[in-house]
Formats: C-alpha cells, structure tokens, sequence
C-alpha cells in the first residue's frame, strides 16, 4: 500500500531521494509558479488517449528551470548567500538562476564571452545579475566562473548535475502525479537529464507503473549517446531547432546520468521537421508560443514515436524562441 502523505525512498544506489524532491517541493512554493496541466482536445482525439498539457511556459522566466534554481538558491546557508552566485549559461538557466537570485535577495554573476549576443546579455542584466564579459569562447566563461569561485568564494550552481537542482526540476513529476493520478505515460524533454532525471524520481516514487519517456534531437544528444555507451560520452554539438537541448552531458558526470540510466523507461530521437511540427502544432491546435526543447513531447506524439495505453502528460518546457524564426515555423510547412 502506498502512503500518500511521504514518498517511498527510491533504491539505494540512487544518488538523489525522491524525499529531496518533497522538500524541493515545500521550499520553492509560492516562489514558483504551480503550472497548469490542460487538456488537449486535439492530442487526445489523434493518440485515442487523454493527453495533458504541463505548461511550464508559464514560469516568469518563460521556462522550468526557475524550479531548480529556485531551491539551490534557497538552499544555500546564509555565509554562502552573502557571498552568491554566479554561472556562465546565457540560456534558460542563466535567466532562471539571475531570477531567483535577485528574488531572494542574494547577488549573481553571470560570465559571458563577448560573443553572446547583446539581447541574451540584455535579458540577463535586466533580471538583475551582474553580467561579466570575458574572452571570446564559453570555455573562457567558464574558466571565469572557476575564477570567481576560487578568488571570492562565490558558489557555482550548474544547470543540471546537482541534487537541488534536480531536486526542483523533480516537483513538476509531484504536481503532475497530483492532478492526473491515473498517469500512464510522462513525455519529457531531455538535454543534461536533470529535468528527466528529476520528473522520473517523482513519477516512479509515486506511480510506479506510469513510463518515463526522454525526449532529444537527433542531433547531438549527449545524453541519448551516453546511455547508449552506458557511461558520459561527448558528441559533436549541431545546430537544432532545439536548442536549449544542446550541449554534453560533463564527463565527470555525477547526478543526472545516474538517474536516468535507473529511471527512463524509453529514449526517443526526432529530426528537426518533428520538432518544427510540434512547435506548429502547439502554436496552431493548442495556442502556446513553445520553442522547439518545449515541443518534443508533442512532436514525439504527432510524428508517431511514442504509443500510449493511457492517460498521458507532456511537459512544455520553456518558450524562450527567437519570435522571427517562430512566425517562419508556423507560417511555412517545411523548415
Ligand atoms: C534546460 C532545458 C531542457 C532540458 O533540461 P535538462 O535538465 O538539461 O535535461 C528542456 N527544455 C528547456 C526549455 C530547457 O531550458
């Protein structure tokens, strides 16, 4: 018999708990938005199985990645956050880690190269983090991040392999499991794994009969490669429509390669005319601005790579997409 009041601890060899997502969960509420999960008329009469929108489209950020951010920041003791932060993503975890802080009230660094563009630079500082540009490469970015860390103490907090991280991103699995307890399948956009990894630890605890299915582009799937190789491996990054789903998996990987060997049921890889047909799709049938790392899970259930026998949700991760090339994606049928 389950207990609904505390989820059952997860196996041992497991590097995160399913009881670290609860305390994600109590920490980070009324400091994140609890996302709707809607219906879709149109996803459910083509799969022949209720399919749910989970709209993480409606974090301030525009994106998930607030929920992970959120509890690293809010787990931080009180020397640390006098000291605070910093990152060198210029993604949705750079704005999501910038928001939080400045939300809780500690300072954030985020290093750049001078060749991010200046709206990705400008959406960073207006949310409040100092932005330091240095040297031409991420690479260089990143040693300045290591610098800061070592000089002044800051604390580094990464986009994906840390348990709070994980820990946040996981209470998107709680809520789900909390409005459709009869859930039989999670579609989940996959990059890093700590939004998979963290949804899964959650779903299985809680439903341990409902798949987790992982999501990427065919494209550079670090993660997709290193489960197949059946440790961290790199891949040569390519362009996509997906591109917040770009980038390795790090080779000294700890948290989220772990989670996601144990804990994904399935991984599936989709061309970028599936991903253009699910950002279309979402914006045509279901209304939602998403970019293309948001649309996988519909793209995998239009372009027929995933089967349901039930009741399914599919996360809409984030909606951060360039709004020229998203008027192209939806006005023409082929990218
Ligand atoms: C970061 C991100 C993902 C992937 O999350 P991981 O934890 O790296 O797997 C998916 N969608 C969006 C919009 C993101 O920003």
């Amino acid at each position: 018999m389950s207990c609904p009041s505390a989820i059952a601890a997860g196996p041992a060899t497991l590097p995160v708990s399913p009881a670290e997502v609860e305390v994600a969960a109590r920490r980070i509420a009324g400091r994140v938005v609890r996302t709707p999960l809607v219906a879709s008329a149109a996803l459910s009469r083509a799969s022949g199985h209720p399919v749910f929108l989970k709209l993480e489209t409606r974090q301030p950020i525009g994106a998930f990645k607030l929920r992970g951010a959120m509890n690293a920041v809010l787990a931080l003791d009180e020397a640390a956050r006098r000291r605070g932060l910093v990152t060198a993503s210029t993604g949705n975890h750079g704005r999501a880690l910038a928001h939080a802080a400045r939300e809780a009230g500690v300072p954030a660094v985020v290093c750049m190269s001078a060749l991010v563009p200046a709206n990705k630079v400008e959406a960073v500082h207006a949310l409040g983090a100092e932005v330091r540009i240095v040297g031409r490469s991420q690479d260089d970015a990143q040693a300045e991040v290591e610098r800061l860390v070592s000089a002044r103490g800051l604390t580094a907090i990464p986009p994906f392999d840390h348990p709070d991280v994980i820990a946040g991103q996981g209470t998107i699995g709680l809520e789900i499991v909390e409005d459709l307890p009869e859930v039989s399948a999670v579609l989940v956009p996959l990059s890093g794994g700590g939004l998979a990894g963290g949804v899964a630890l959650a779903v299985k605890a809680l439903r341990p009969s409902a798949r987790v299915i992982g999501i990427s582009m065919a494209r550079g799937a670090a993660m997709a490669a290193s489960l197949r190789a059946g440790h961290p491996v790199e891949v040569v990054e390519e362009d996509t429509l997906a591109d917040s789903l770009g980038g390795g998996i790090g080779l000294s990987n700890r948290y989220s390669f772990a989670l996601c060997r144990a804990l994904l049921d399935e991984v599936v890889l989709l061309t970028e005319d599936e991903i253009a047909a699910g950002i279309r799709h979402a914006a045509e049938a279901e209304g939602e601005v998403v970019e293309g790392a948001g649309a996988v899970g519909i793209a995998a259930l239009i372009g027929g790579k995933v089967s349901l026998d039930g009741p399914a949700a599919l996360i809409l991760s984030g909606r951060n997409i360039d709004e020229t090339l998203h008027r192209r994606i939806v006005k023409e049928t082929a990218v």
